[in-house]
């Protein structure tokens, strides 16, 4: 059967970004086929045909803007580029295979030999190593330092310093960064701001309004949030995707496959849902886990009691998803009370529907020296929680019992 080609009716709001997150979840990005379906469509294909050798050759030169290769875009994966562009209100946005390939792509597109990157040090651990061990083997310096202490982003400008790379809150201690004041060191520097945001979600941090120049995130985590698939996203202004990102991704082939888009895109859906159950159930999970003996310190964004409880207040809107917890007795507390849990599962992801607990010194940053793991606050009876979508009350009573192991 062949369908006439027409153009096919698209989400096209007089000013999108008057319209709530909620709304341009659902709705953002939509590029019906003119079938005319409901639901977005999976698009499964490598290439294109063309009508005839004009046409084609009109879409190579860039004339015609349809599609070429869905290693240089994919109409799912365009459907769930402008959705997450149109949430984070960023003029562009690209997909990637995983939200390593983001971070990668975001630096390695702007960066040449002799450039320097001064990171915050508290990085998830990939984009630690990139950092410290692959972008110096190409000429490229790196410094990372405490991000919580302005002076220190200051005193580490160089002449060549080209970007401020940092991630808040920060994994597992969700101590905050400053967004606001960084991005402002970093401009007065004539460097960019790129910011990891994948633990605050677009929800409840937006990291452009405080100055950023490029948001990366691991799409993995919340946005999908049912522990399916892979992906990432970079959002930048179209200037940024011109001149640095376009042709590095068409060249080294980070895509993230339709199929995975497509499942990112319907999970976007749910996303301000989803982020704000897990959020409220996280407030309570953290209370009643600072009030259970033998938890010895809960660090939660949302509570009074953390360090930088008035930066929270300021940049994010509540707490997140994320409890970090410490219990007595190091790793054979730790070890005690995970191994003690029946609803709450271990593992090193976050941002799923289930609820997952991860113990970071024996795991994600068990490559660390132990002083090196003291110094970024990762103490052996450190545990981190990823508060999922089951009632709170049934969470709370997990951990209770678990206390009880200690
Ligand atoms: C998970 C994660 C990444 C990497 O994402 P993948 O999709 O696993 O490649 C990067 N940064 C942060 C903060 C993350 O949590």
């Amino acid at each position: 059967m062949s369908v006439a080609p027409k153009p096919t009716p698209r989400f096209v709001p007089r000013d999108p970004l008057t319209l709530h997150p909620e709304t341009r979840l659902v709705h953002g990005g939509t590029t019906r086929s003119p079938f005319g379906e409901t639901s977005e469509a999976l698009f499964l294909t490598q290439g294109f045909v063309y009508d005839d050798a004009e046409s084609c050759e009109a879409r190579f030169k860039g004339e015609d803007p349809g599609f070429v290769y869905s290693r240089y875009s994919n109409p799912t994966t365009a459907m769930f580029e402008e959705r997450m562009a149109l949430l984070e209100g960023a003029e562009a946005a690209r997909a990637t295979a995983s939200g390593m390939a983001a971070v990668n792509a975001a630096l390695l597109c702007q960066l040449s030999a002799g450039d320097h990157v001064l990171a915050a040090r508290a990085l998830f651990g990939s984009c630690r190593w990139i950092l410290e061990d692959f972008l110096p083997r190409f000429g490229v310096e790196t410094t990372l330092i405490d991000g919580g202490d302005l002076e220190a982003w200051k005193a580490g400008v160089k002449p060549n310093t080209k970007i401020f790379f940092l991630e808040s809150p920060t994994n597992p201690t969700l101590d905050l960064i400053d967004i606001a004041a960084v991005a402002e060191i970093a401009h007065a520097a004539g460097a960019r701001l790129v910011v990891d945001n994948v633990f605050a979600t677009p929800l409840l941090q937006h990291p452009f309004e405080l100055g950023a120049d490029v948001v990366v995130y691991s799409t993995t985590k919340h946005v999908d949030g049912q522990g399916r698939c892979l992906g990432g996203v970079i959002l930048s202004s179209k200037q940024f995707v011109t001149d640095h990102l376009q042709t590095f991704l068409r060249q080294t082939g980070p895509s993230i496959s339709p199929f995975n888009a497509w499942i990112m895109l319907k999970g976007l859906e749910t996303l301000a849902l989803r982020v704000e159950r897990m959020q409220a159930s996280a407030g309570k999970v953290a209370d009643a886990l600072a009030a259970l003996p033998g938890v010895e310190k809960v660090i939660y964004p949302g509570r009074a009691d953390h360090p930088q409880a008035e930066l929270a207040k300021r940049q994010m809107k509540g707490g997140g998803t994320l409890v970090t917890f410490v219990v007595k007795d190091g790793k054979e507390g730790a070890f005690r009370f995970a191994n003690a849990l029946r609803l709450i599962r271990i593992s090193n992801n976050l941002g799923d529907a289930k609820s997952l607990i991860t113990h970071p010194a024996t795991t994600t940053h068990q490559r660390f020296t132990p002083e090196t793991r003291a110094e970024m606050g990762i103490s052996d009876g450190l545990l981190r929680l990823s508060v999922g979508l089951e009632h709170a009350d049934d969470l709370i009573a997990d951990l209770a019992g678990a206390a009880e192991a200690l």
